[in-house]
């Protein structure tokens, strides 16, 4: 241990205090974003005040608040590997420590679990390790909540060759994020109470389309038609 410690630090002294992609990244935020939304981060400072909370995957290709165009303060998002909302009990971690608080202290308005295309986590579930691949512990540990998706999307496929059973899996991943937040027992009484709204989107990386979940119909439809 010692012996890390020792190599992350000679490593860090060598460094330039930011890589070029920060400083050029964070120079060109303080120039231009911050100077001209100065009110808004001032009011910032004091609290904050969103009315959506975003649960989505901790994917690199996903950016919710440049897909929503949304400023600082509009969401509150949770980002974890796969968009997953784990069941209600056994009560711990961190996504369900931040919905309970984004719910109960916040008192945001509506829950948006945003899913996407070629989703890693839910491929992943296919996936058969090859002899002498490292085991991914916590990995394997904490996709088995898309266990309920991967066998909804397997039966699906059974009774249809053509559906594509990656898409099929991200979009039920989806529908099970929904139905465990429904379990959350603060979450079942804003419903009862109307102050909160559930929304499932599945987004489409290649072409930026969303496909909206229909409780309804029980479907995806075009966010825009
Ligand atoms: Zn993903």
């Amino acid at each position: 241990m010692k012996h890390i410690t020792y190599k992350i630090l000679k490593k860090n002294t060598k460094r330039e205090k930011m890589d070029k992609l920060q400083k050029d990244g964070y120079s060109k935020f303080m120039k231009q974003y911050f100077i001209e939304n100065k009110e808004l981060f001032s009011n910032l400072s004091k609290s904050q005040k969103p009315e959506t909370m975003i649960i989505t995957c901790s994917d690199s290709r996903i950016d919710p608040a440049l897909l929503l165009d949304a400023h600082p303060g509009e969401l509150f998002i949770i980002r974890n590997i796969g968009n997953i909302v784990p069941p209600y009990f056994p009560a711990k971690g961190s996504t369900q420590a931040s919905i309970e608080y984004a719910v109960n202290v916040l008192h945001i308005k509506r829950i948006v679990i945003l899913g996407h295309s070629n989703c890693g986590a839910c491929a992943y579930m296919y996936h058969k390790a090859k002899e002498g691949e490292q085991k991914l512990n916590h990995v394997d540990q904490w996709l088995s909540h898309i266990t309920p998706a991967k066998s909804a999307s397997m039966l699906e496929v059974h009774a249809n060759k053509n559906k594509n059973i990656f898409e099929l899996t991200e979009k039920h991943n989806i529908i099970v994020s929904l139905q465990r937040l429904m379990e959350y027992p603060y979450i079942q009484d804003n419903l009862i109470h109307d102050k909160i709204e559930l929304e499932g989107w599945w987004y489409d990386i290649g072409s930026g389309a969303v496909e909206i979940y229909n409780f309804n119909t029980r479907h995806f439809d075009d966010a825009i038609e």
